[in-house]
């Protein structure tokens, strides 16, 4: 059920058939000079849609933006403060437990590990806040990345690589400009670096030539089972 499709009453019957809700957590980011700004959206989104389908289970509207660090200065990359984040996240957990939810997963598709500990500190504090409420906060690439190894040809493919090119060849293949060269870039290591893009300016991380729209689907299978698996997990009470 894509919360954003229901009318109040399908909302209302909806929560007689489950109490979990997916809200997906995406980024507006570069993803190279081939993927559109939108990637990380549409993979959370795609995965949180296709469990729908098998499944009763809320998906929430996205969160189009993220914390963003070493993509902060590539244009089109609009970076919110991890401050902005936990709010929103905390502001859209807290509505939909109001309206009765009790099974939370925020779902993220930009893997980011300034953002990724931002969701995870939301998601303690929503345990903080509600006794019997049930959180997970899950990096959907990071499952396309386990769950996809013997798909996957490029090793520490982490960005706009073959994996994301991948997938949204195969969901939004309209949306693919092409390829682009393999890079991997080499940030110092420990120093905070100011010019973001004079150590990346490709955008690109892993190798986007190995990428197939196959292999986007059979890595958006593997990712919904992961997930199908998790969310059993936590509907069951595994905490
Ligand atoms: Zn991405």
């Amino acid at each position: 059920m894509l919360i954003t499709d229901l009318t109040m009453d399908e909302f209302a019957a909806g929560l007689a058939t489950t109490r979990t809700v997916v809200i997906p957590c995406g980024s507006t980011e570069e993803h190279g000079p081939h993927l559109p700004l939108d990637t990380d959206t549409i993979q959370a989104c795609e995965v949180a849609r296709r469990l729908a389908a098998r499944r009763p289970l809320f998906v929430a509207p996205p969160v189009h933006y993220g914390v963003c660090r070493s993509t902060s200065g590539h244009p089109g990359t609009l970076s919110i403060s991890t401050a902005t984040l936990r709010a929103l996240v905390l502001d859209i957990a807290g509505a939909l437990y109001d309206q009765g939810l009790r099974n939370i997963v925020l779902l993220t598709g930009h893997a980011g590990v300034t953002h990724c500990a931002t969701l995870t500190d939301a998601g303690e504090e929503l345990l903080r806040r509600y006794p019997d409420v049930r959180v997970a906060v899950l990096t959907e690439y990071l499952l396309a990345a386990q769950a996809g190894r013997s798909i996957i040809e490029t090793p520490d493919d982490a960005h706009a690589g073959e994996i994301e090119t991948s997938r949204i060849q195969h969901s939004h293949p309209h949306l693919v400009r092409g390829s682009a060269p393999a890079d991997y870039p080499n940030f110092p290591k420990g120093i905070l670096v100011r010019d973001k893009r004079r150590f990346w300016p490709s955008g690109v991380w892993g190798d986007p030539g190995k990428a197939t729209a196959e292999k986007g689907a059979r890595l958006e299978v593997a990712v919904v089972d992961a997930l199908e698996a998790l969310l059993i997990d936590l509907e069951r009470g595994v905490e």
